[in-house]
């Protein structure tokens, strides 16, 4: 049973009007009605020795854990409000507290988003010791009623676009794990994007009434594409070649470039659709956020993720997302 399978299995029932709760599980963020605006709500858990190295950074830890959730508020077109900060730690370290909740409240002071209330504990006792750090953050997020784009709008002709750049942060990661070896001033460059991501809030929020469907990719593009294409419907077709990277991963030899790019998690970048007429749209739009877009495929009849070479063939391999239940959980290609 996969990560998803179980959450469909014992988390997930038909939906019940409440009237309040006008989007429950399936997209990045619960929807919730107030009048004329929704609250868009979202959690997200990292844990020690899965999300974030034990030596991380604590200031960059501290940013990270906002920004996963504020990256979910942008791909509902939310603007963030507020969080709340759960905490279950083995030790005081006065010294990591400091960085941590420094890193943690200059993000949140960017957006204007007020740290709300949370909880604190002692980490489980384990063999030697306590138990891994694990930070859980809530956030909450506003939206004009109808305006919040989840996962399921896409329709066959819109276009596929994606913000920014993507890989970076799995190249820095492959790096610190040993598995490939970058000069200084290529991690310099890479490694930001796996301890600093930028969520593209802004991007979210000017997208409102654009895009059809939308999601941040964080468990690689290859897979949060098939959310899309599953809750859409639809078929979404990829132009591996058209996939916007930097330029110290566009250096690196294809198979690990594509790795990366479609695989390799942690981009939190915005994929959305949006029809053909919409193009200058999306484009003004993005000017006005600050962040680039590159229309890198379109949606199609048909169901799951088409990836196409350069010569619009279909790629040789098959690629898929991060899955934590996964007994093998590869960043690998996968025989098609
Ligand atoms: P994201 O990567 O955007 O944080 P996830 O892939 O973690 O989203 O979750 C997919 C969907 O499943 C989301 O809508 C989320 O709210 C829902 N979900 C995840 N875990 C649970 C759970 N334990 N109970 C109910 N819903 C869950
Ligand atoms: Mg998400």
């Amino acid at each position: 049973m996969n990560e998803f399978e179980l959450i469909a299995r014992y988390f997930s029932r038909p939906p019940r009007d409440t009237g309040f709760v006008a989007q429950a599980g399936g997209d990045d963020c619960a929807l919730l009605s107030l009048g004329d605006r929704q609250l868009a709500v979202t959690t997200d858990l990292l844990v020690e020795g899965r999300h974030f190295l034990p030596d991380v950074d604590p200031a960059a830890l501290g940013h990270k854990v906002l920004a996963v959730n504020l990256s979910d508020l942008a791909a509902a077109g939310a603007t963030p409000r507020c969080f709340f900060l759960a905490l279950a730690l083995p030790r005081v370290e006065p010294a990591w507290l400091d960085a941590f909740s420094a890193g943690l409240y200059a993000l949140a002071d960017t957006h204007a988003c007020v740290l709300a209330g949370g909880d604190t504990t002692r980490a489980a006792p384990v063999a030697q010791g306590q138990g891994p750090r694990t930070v859980c953050i809530t956030a909450v997020g506003e939206v004009p009623a109808g305006l919040a784009h989840g996962r399921a709008g896409a329709r066959p002709g819109d276009d596929l676009w994606v913000s920014g750049t993507l890989g970076d942060a799995a190249l820095a990661l492959a790096h610190l794990l040993g598995q490939v070896e970058l000069a200084p001033a290529a991690l310099a460059q890479v490694r930001p994007r796996l301890e600093r991501p930028p969520p593209r809030v802004a991007l979210g929020v000017a997208l409102r009434g654009l895009a059809t469907a939308c999601i941040d990719v964080s468990d690689g593009l290859a897979g949060d594409a098939a959310h899309i294409a599953a809750r859409s419907g639809v078929q979404l077709e990829i132009d591996t070649a058209a996939l916007p990277v930097g330029a110290v991963l566009g250096a690196q030899p294809e198979r690990l470039r594509l790795r990366c790019a479609l695989a390799g998690g942690d981009d939190y970048e915005l994929l959305f659709t949006a029809p053909p007429q919409r193009r200058a749209q999306v484009q003004d739009a993005a000017r006005a956020a600050g962040v680039a877009v590159s229309r890198m495929g379109r949606i199609r009849a048909g169901l799951g993720v088409r990836l196409l070479d350069a010569a619009g063939q279909p790629l040789s391999a098959g690629w898929r997302g991060y899955d934590h239940f996964d007994p093998d959980p590869a960043t690998e290609a996968t025989d098609p």
